[in-house]
This record gives C-alpha cells, structure tokens and sequence, in this order.
C-alpha cells in the first residue's frame, strides 16, 4: 500500500506539486496523464526521493517519510531502495554489458553474492525477452532493447513498486509495443506500479485507475472508462480530445 499526504513540491518560487493526497492499493496500477509541464514527472521523482518534497508525508507499507521534519540520509536510501524507476533515456552504464547492468545494483548495493546475482539477472533479461542478448553493451541493442535492461535492471532490485517515467517517449514507434508488452506482463504478475505516459492505449488496456494532474493538482481520477469515456471535467475533457 502507498499512501500520499499533502505533497508539496516548489523549486524556488515555483509551486509544482501543490497538495497532492493519493492511496494506491498494492498490485495496482496508476497511470498518470495530464499536459507538459503539468508535474507528473516531478511527482513520480517526489515518491523515490530523487526530489526531495517540500511538504508532505509519503508511506510505502509501514515505510514512512514525513518531510515536515528533517529526514535522514539512511532513511531516503531506505526508501528509495522499495522503488525501483525506470527513464525515458534507459540511463544504462553505457561500459557494463546488459547482464553487467542487471547484476551492478543487486552485487554493490544489496551485497548479493555475484553468482546469485548473475543467475537472478539472467532470469530477469530472459523475462523481458533479452535472454540472448545478455553479453551485449548498450550501444549494441537497440532502444527498445535498452530499455527492457532497464526495466530488468529495476525488477532486480526487488522494488515494491516500479515507478515508470515516460518510458517510451524516446522510442521509435516501432519499439514501443515491445517495451509496453513487457509492462503489460509485469501488471500482470501483480506488481504495484505507477506510470507517467502519453500512450493512451495503455493506459484504457492496462491501467486500474486513471489519474488526471494539471497544475500540480490531481483534477480528476478514476477508472479508464470513466476518465477516458465519461470525464467530469471540462480540463480533462479538453486534454483528452487531443488524443481523439
Ligand atoms: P512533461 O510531460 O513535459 O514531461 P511534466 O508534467 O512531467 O511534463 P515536470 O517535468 O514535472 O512536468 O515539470 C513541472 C514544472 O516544474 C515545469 O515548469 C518545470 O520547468 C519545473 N521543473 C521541473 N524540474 C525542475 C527543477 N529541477 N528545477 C526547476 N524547475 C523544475
């Protein structure tokens, strides 16, 4: 379970998150949409603490950081280590092959003995359909290709919840369907996840809950028919008729 209290987040004089509360149940999965420069990625990088949150308290399981007061190095490492976030530019080590990748964060980190790690990621690469591709370097693979390391290489770290910034927006439309595929089987395992994307596709075929953010706010949310079919809101009304 995540829970999400009052979050608040201004770079400076400029207010980007501006009160956002959110439960998501466990084995979810969010996707969030809304217009650029609207926050969602801001808001994905709030709940893993690449940016530290101005206000507010976020929870995963019996995990809690409350930001009305000091928090700690050692806990954001804590925290941030149930997360597990994949980028729309993959961000892989560009001089570790795919299978170097997967094991770096489970060997250096968690102090996983290599050849577990070693096993583990091969699973992971077979899993999201790299099993031959595991000696590759990055430069190697092609986009969509990377971007399934990257997924693996989150999945590796064994997360509670994958954080999905625009994961394909970097993509050739011919890579996108294979890195959606692979999201799409993860949904399907069970894991929690919460998804900044623009492929509305994905989000009516896969998504529990649609969330709509504009201004910093959550305008609206609900379930894909709703959101999609039957908005309430003439804001999200107007940024879904785009995708029309
Ligand atoms: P997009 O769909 O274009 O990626 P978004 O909804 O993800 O947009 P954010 O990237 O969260 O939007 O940005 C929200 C606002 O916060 C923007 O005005 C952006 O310029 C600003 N912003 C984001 N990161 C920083 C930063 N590190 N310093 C200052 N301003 C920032």
């Amino acid at each position: 379970m995540i829970s999400i209290n009052g979050l608040v987040k201004n770079f400076g004089e400029l207010e980007v998150i501006k009160g956002i509360d959110l439960n998501i149940e466990k084995g979810k999965i969010v996707v969030l949409i809304g217009p650029s420069g609207s926050g969602k990625t801001t808001f994905l990088r709030c709940l893993n603490v690449l940016e530290t949150p101005t206000e507010g308290k976020i929870q995963i399981d019996e995990n809690v950081l409350d930001f009305s007061r000091p928090v700690s190095k050692k806990s954001v490492a804590q925290f941030r280590s149930l997360t597990g976030m994949v980028f729309q530019s993959y961000n892989l080590f560009p001089h570790m092959t795919a299978l170097g990748n997967v094991m770096e964060g489970p060997v250096t980190v968690k102090k996983i003995p290599k050849s577990e790690a070693r096993k583990r990621a091969e699973d992971l690469l077979q899993k999201v359909g790299l099993a031959d591709k595991i000696d590759f370097y990055p430069f190697q693979l092609s986009g969509g290709q990377q971007q399934r390391v990257g997924i693996a290489r989150a999945l590796a770290m064994e997360p509670k919840v994958m954080l999905f910034d625009e994961p394909t927006s970097a993509l050739d439309p011919e890579l996108v369907g294979e890195v959606l595929r692979v999201m799409e089987n993860l949904a399907k395992e069970g894991m929690t996840m919460i998804v900044v994307t623009h492929e509305m596709r994905f989000a009516k075929d896969v998504a529990d809950e649609v969330i709509f953010i504009d201004g910093g706010y959550i305008i609206e949310r609900g379930h894909p028919d709703q959101i999609f079919n039957h908005p309430k809101e003439e804001r999200t009304k107007q940024f879904l008729s785009v995708f029309e």
